[in-house]
């Protein structure tokens, strides 16, 4: 009980100090699913991560999972002309075939792009409350000013790039993809589909509705409870991607299966299929591998 997201709040509404509640602030996965089960609307994302820089102020060590280098200086690269990008992150950026074939299916006349700085780096350095350079922010921003859609895979860029591009719209993978009715005509009433949570509930009151027409539409199973939270692996977080068994990833994903007569698990965020795969026989497969007229397994 004293690592919840309320039990925290007490604490510190009691005199608790930082480094009192430092196992609970390093053990949130970041999901974001607190704040859309708060009553009181509080936006607890901004601060669960705000916690943590508060602690970062106070402690000299830190845990094993945390960002090796802090000043995530990457060179963004030339300004594209695309009008939609597509930011893959750490493990989808790293898997050539896949982007391609979310590309391809994406692709509107050659209108959609990889973008060459994804903001991996941001997106880790946010995640542990760790100092951003104001410099890089600009630079990886002033390599997206002209796309109008950007299609995110990491999930806890979206708040920020929103805030930052603000005429910009920016969407999950699974968003991107799904709105085309002829590829959520491949999804099955067995699949057990899995949303990305953090991107999710960023915006959970129009993407809950997305996603119940997804459900009503295809009759499949997905990790929404029924406040509409959707249920993570935490596979995403730096913790999971340091250790995924220690961080309690495969445990959730069992969890999240327990009780659906699911065939197949398709997934958004590609750090949730190692979860899965620990976790069940099931096939798991990546939203780019649902390919119009075939099914690929390949990555
Ligand atoms: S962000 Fe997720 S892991 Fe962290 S306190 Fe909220 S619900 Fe728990």
């Amino acid at each position: 009980m004293s690592f919840t997201r309320k039990a925290r709040a007490r604490a510190m509404q009691g005199g608790g100090t930082y480094e009192e509640i430092a196992p609970a602030i390093d053990s949130c996965l970041l999901c974001g699913a607190c704040e859309t089960a708060c009553p009181e609307g509080i936006e607890l994302a901004e601060l669960n991560i705000h916690q943590r820089q508060e602690l970062n102020r106070q402690r000299t060590t830190y845990p094993r999972w945390y960002p090796a280098d802090s000043n995530g200086m990457i060179d963004s690269g030339r300004r594209p002309d695309e009008q939609t990008l597509l930011l893959a992150g750490g493990l989808l950026g790293s898997k050539q075939a896949l982007c391609l074939s979310l590309l391809e299916q994406l692709g509107t006349a050659g209108k959609t792009a990889l973008a060459r700085d994804d903001g991996q780096d941001i997106a880790k350095i946010m995640e542990a409350g760790l100092p951003l350079s104001p410099e890089r922010v600009e630079r990886f921003v002033s390599s997206l000013r002209s796309a109008r859609t950007l299609i995110v895979a990491e999930g806890l860029l979206h708040r920020p790039l929103r805030a930052w591009l603000p005429g910009t719209k920016i969407l999950g993978p699974g968003e991107a993809l799904l709105s085309d009715a002829s590829l959520r005509l491949l999804l099955r009433p067995e699949d057990l589909y899995i949303i990305e949570g953090r991107g999710y509930h960023t915006d959970h009151r129009r993407l809950a509705g997305f996603y119940h027409r997804l459900r009503h539409e295809t009759g499949c199973y997905t990790n929404l409870d029924l406040q509409r939270t959707a249920f993570s692996t935490g596979a995403a977080s730096l913790q999971g991607r340091n250790n995924i068994a220690a961080a309690g990833c495969i445990e959730n994903a069992k969890r999240i299966l327990k009780g659906k007569k699911a065939g197949r698990v398709v997934v958004e965020d590609l750090a949730d299929s190692e979860a899965f795969r620990l976790a069940t026989d099931l096939p798991v497969i990546h939203i780019a591998q649902l390919r119009r007229g075939k099914l690929s397994y390949e990555d």
